[in-house]
């Protein structure tokens, strides 16, 4: 294995140790059928942070691996916005959003409502209602509520139930959709 480029602060560290096992745990995971779509392509997603005001365009995967530092802006852009906590997000559901965009063939970036949530986040949110379960894929890097621009939200939806990859939440009042990589559900 390949020493990484990285200074002995600790907190360097720790984001590695965490990245590392987030990569290994989607490596070591048996491959969801629906990742078989995927291809040897170069993968890319985009993002907008409705919150903070944030672009970004990231090639996340390419000769074969996941790319660390490509996933690392990932994370630092669908961290929590009311705390700052960066959290690794699952790389499935980097997948996941990939096809989706794919699918639906939008050239939008995904507009992100919320990405990585806290525990003290979460918990603030499900106290005043907001239809914010106590035990949210979110809090896990598993989840994202997003919304395409160029697509109407039904079609979103649409794309995500067939993709059949995890929780699917319809939201068109606040104007998102909810994926998860958690078990295939919807709402
Ligand atoms: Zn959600």
């Amino acid at each position: 294995m390949e020493q990484p480029l990285l200074t002995n602060h600790d907190v360097d560290r720790r984001r590695f140790l965490r990245w590392g096992l987030a990569a290994a745990a989607a490596v070591c995971i048996p491959m969801p059928a629906w990742a078989g779509a995927l291809g040897t392509g170069k993968r890319r997603l985009s993002f907008s942070n409705l919150h903070t005001g944030e672009n970004l365009t990231a090639v996340y995967w390419s000769n074969g691996a996941y790319q660390r530092n490509a996933v690392d802006e990932i994370n630092h852009l669908l961290r929590d916005f009311r705390t700052g906590d960066v959290h690794p997000m699952d790389l499935r559901l980097l997948d996941l959003l990939h096809l989706l965009q794919r699918k639906v063939k939008s050239q939008s970036p995904f507009q992100v409502i919320s990405g990585y949530r806290s525990p003290a986040t979460n918990a603030k949110l499900a106290s005043v209602g907001h239809g914010v379960a106590r035990r949210s894929y979110h809090m896990k890097g598993m989840a994202i509520d997003v919304a395409l621009d160029d697509r109407k939200l039904t079609s979103l939806r649409d794309a995500a139930l067939a993709l059949k990859a995890g929780g699917v939440g319809f939201y068109p009042k606040p104007g998102f959709v909810h994926v998860d990589v958690g078990p295939i559900r919807s709402w």
